[in-house]
């Protein structure tokens, strides 16, 4: 038997047992043939599909993995109740858990749970339940310790008989991308310098206020804050140090203002405060005097020691306006009130500001004025040697007529000139008028010229006293010029240049009002002066049985002595007063008892019969009664600080004004003018503090109430510092 099995031919083998099979068999091969490569075929193209889907699968899987492992998305899927079946590893890792431990937990396990989350938790739940797709949900992701946001995106998942088997979605990090809608928002509302609000977060928190739904909920007040010397401080130091010197304003003016407000910077120096619900003018009062003393000490900027003061202004909804334009335009007006009444100072609106806005408007365009028609005069005071009673020099003073308000206080109308940029020109045609009148007097006198701050810092001043001396033809040692001791706001190069170029030349230099400003002696010993010039606040009741003012003019001209210098009191009214700064040393004196100051043809008609001078006046000065009991001088390490006692007992006080003064600082405090005890820090919080005296003062030595309890002992005390605690300007 033959057995012949044919491929193709499944399951059908053919016996062989004859010829007439083997024929038939013969017929058949090549069907079977045929039908067998058809067959292949099949099989391959079946085989190319199968493999084509394959590799599909592959593909897609692969992208979906780098979708996840490069971290653009992630996958989660659900079953019908909501509970995890599939979540990408990226995810499982976020949050410290294997897949294992996540599976089967419910998907709004993967959420914050937190109250601000409800809105969007219930738009999630909103879907779930509803088995309605859903696209780019916001949720924030539920990962301890981390704020990160995710967008999540699913849609219902049905099985071939239709029933709804669960959810299947994606997701992907919103964190970046919020931060920077965050981070956009914030540039939009603060100010990227300070971190204040900005000007326009400002005025939405003012008409957000001003428009409360309960009237009573609209009080507010409004503050605006410019800072007094801060341009000069920009201008000499550059920006860098102005940008420092701003936000160490910011932090100061937060910490005082507290939860009282918001504050905000407007722009340059200018900060602006409002006061939801606060009316009450004492308290605003107290508020804006704290800001301005905290402002006012000095600042550490790139190693320097900076002082800038700062003026207030301060209008109240609803009595000075129920818009926020009324009530800014008023504290505008309040606040130029504050500048011209001196800096340093606050000021409430009243609705006559805007008659005085008015006349400095008018003031500086009638001063521009009488600069082009020569309306400015120079009158000249007598300076007088006291070893020989004889006039060494004048100081020229300028003088302004109005024509409609008559006589103008040079202190006042200087100052508009210098916020109107004109003190500059008005300088120059100080020096240049002052110089040519020299030429006509006596070779032996001098002239002193003031020299505004702003006029120091500019390049051209000594070329321009060059100048005026060429062209007046006065030998440069007889021209001093009068500077004050805010030009030391930094000793940086600038200034020491000017004092070289000035030195040069060869002018006298003069330290004016000296004991007005923060006085570092420092820059005495540094700066090369030929005379300081001792403020007359000083002069002033230093007759009086017990002033310390004697011995403060006293250590003054000892130390100029030391240092070659001469020694002028200024504002010497009486004979007394004469008597006394003659024998405390000082060489020259300057003030009514001799004269005051005279115009030129004046001057000269009394110069054509000698140097000789006579004083004359009242035999005695009568202070009037001053209180200054709260307002006290601390001197420490040669540096002097106005603070105010709060709070006093026999063995301490409570002091505030000064910042963050490490416990253990041992301080001079000038209580009054004959009371000076030294204190030790025992504490301090933001800008108070605690102090211990040394010696506990007598009970009853003071008027005001409590005390303090300095039970911790007492730093040992360092020798006192040689120098004598001095007074600013009020
Ligand atoms: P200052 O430089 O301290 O000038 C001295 C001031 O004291 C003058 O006031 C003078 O008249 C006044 N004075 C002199 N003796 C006595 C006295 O015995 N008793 C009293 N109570 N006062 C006396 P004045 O002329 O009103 O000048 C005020 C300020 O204006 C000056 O203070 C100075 O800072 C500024 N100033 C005046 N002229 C010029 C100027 O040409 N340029 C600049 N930049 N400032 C000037
Ligand atoms: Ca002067
Ligand atoms: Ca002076």
């Amino acid at each position: 038997m033959l057995l012949i099995h044919l491929p193709g031919w499944a399951g059908l083998e053919v016996y062989v047992h004859s010829l007439a099979g083997l024929v038939m068999l013969a017929a058949l091969v090549p069907i079977s043939i045929f039908a067998d490569r058809i067959q292949i075929r099949h099989q391959r193209l079946r085989f190319r599909a199968k493999e084509a889907r394959y590799r599909a699968q592959r593909f897609a899987e692969q992208i979906l993995r780098d979708f996840e492992d490069t971290g653009q998305g992630w996958f989660w899927e659900t079953d019908a109740r909501g509970n995890l079946t599939y979540l990408s590893p990226a995810i499982c890792e976020m949050f410290f858990k294997p897949f294992s431990e996540i599976a089967g937990k419910h998907i709004n396990t993967l959420f914050d749970q937190g109250a601000n989350s409800r809105d969007r938790e219930r738009s999630l739940a909103f879907h779930l339940t509803s088995k309605s797709a859903f696209k780019e949900l916001g949720v924030r992701a539920g990962i301890m310790g981390e704020v990160r946001w995710w967008s999540i995106s699913g849609r219902p998942v049905y099985a071939s008989t239709g029933e709804f088997v669960g959810f299947r979605g994606s997701g992907h990090d919103l964190t970046e991308k919020r931060r920077s809608q965050e981070e956009a928002s914030r540039l939009a509302h603060y100010d990227s310098l300070t971190d204040l609000a900005n000007r326009f977060q400002m005025a939405k928190t003012l008409e957000d206020v001003l428009n409360a739904s309960n009237e009573a909920e609209r009080d507010c007040a409004v503050f605006l804050l410019d800072l007094d010397r801060f341009k000069q401080v920009n201008d000499t130091m550059g920006h860098p140090a102005g940008d420092a010197l701003l936000q160490q304003v910011s932090k100061r003016l937060t910490r005082v203002v507290g939860d009282e407000g918001l504050v905000g910077r407007l722009g340059g120096d200018e900060f602006k405060v409002v006061l939801p619900g606060v009316t009450d003018r004492d308290h605003l009062a107290n508020l804006a005097h704290r800001i301005i003393e905290s402002l006012s000490q000095p600042y550490s900027i790139e190693g320097d020691r900076v002082v800038i003061g700062a003026s207030v202004g301060i209008s109240v909804a609803p009595d000075d306006g129920t818009t926020s334009e009324a009530l800014i335009r008023n504290a505008d007006l309040a606040l130029y009130a504050a500048k011209d009444g001196g800096r340093g100072r606050f000021h409430f609106y009243a609705s006559d500001l805007h008659q005085v806005a008015e006349e400095r408007r008018e003031m500086e365009q009638d001063l521009r004025d009488a600069i082009q028609t020569g309306a400015l005069e120079l009158h000249y005071q007598p300076v007088v040697a006291l070893d020989t009673q004889t006039i060494s020099g004048f100081e020229a003073l300028m003088r302004w007529e109005h024509p409609k308000y008559g006589m103008q206080s040079p202190a006042r109308f200087v100052e508009i000139a210098e916020d109107a940029g004109l003190i500059t020109p008005m300088g120059e045609w100080a020096l240049r008028t002052a110089c040519a009148q020299l030429a006509k007097w006596p070779e032996s006198v001098r002239v002193a010229v003031n020299v505004s701050p702003l006029q120091f810092s500019h390049a051209q001043l000594p070329a321009i006293v060059t100048s005026a001396l060429a062209q007046s033809g006065v030998a440069p040692h007889r021209l001093e010029l009068e500077i004050t001791e805010s030009v030391f706001l930094r000793d940086d190069f600038n200034t020491d240049a000017v004092f070289a170029a000035l030195k040069a030349i060869g002018v006298r230099l003069a330290l004016d009002d000296f004991g007005t400003g923060y006085s570092s002696l420092g820059y005495l010993k540094k700066a090369p002066f030929d005379k300081i010039k001792i403020d007359q606040s000083f002069v002033r009741g230093a007759t009086q049985a017990g002033s310390r003012n004697g011995a403060i003019i006293a250590s003054i001209t000892s130390l100029a002595k030391s240092l070659g210098m001469e020694t002028t009191a200024e504002g010497v009214e009486t004979l007394d007063e004469l008597e006394l700064v003659r024998s405390l040393g000082c060489s020259h004196v300057q003030g009514y008892v001799f004269n005051q100051a005279l115009p030129a043809a004046t001057v000269s008609e009394q110069l054509s019969h000698g140097l000789t001078i006579e004083a004359k006046g009242f035999h005695k000065w009568r202070p009037e009664r001053q209180s200054m009991l709260r307002k006290v001088a601390l001197e420490h390490a040669g540096e002097i600080y106005m603070a105010t006692i709060r709070n006093m007992g026999p063995g301490g006080a409570l002091v505030e004004g000064l910042w963050n003064v490490p416990p253990g600082t041992i301080f001079n405090i000038a209580l009054s003018e004959t009371e000076i005890v030294k204190a030790t820090t025992i504490w301090h919080c933001d800008n108070r503090m605690g102090v211990a005296f040394a010696e506990g003062r007598a009970e009853g030595d003071d008027d005001l109430p409590g005390s303090i309890n300095a039970d911790r002992p007492v730093a040992e005390e360092r020798e006192a510092s040689s120098v004598e605690p001095v007074r600013k300007a009020g």
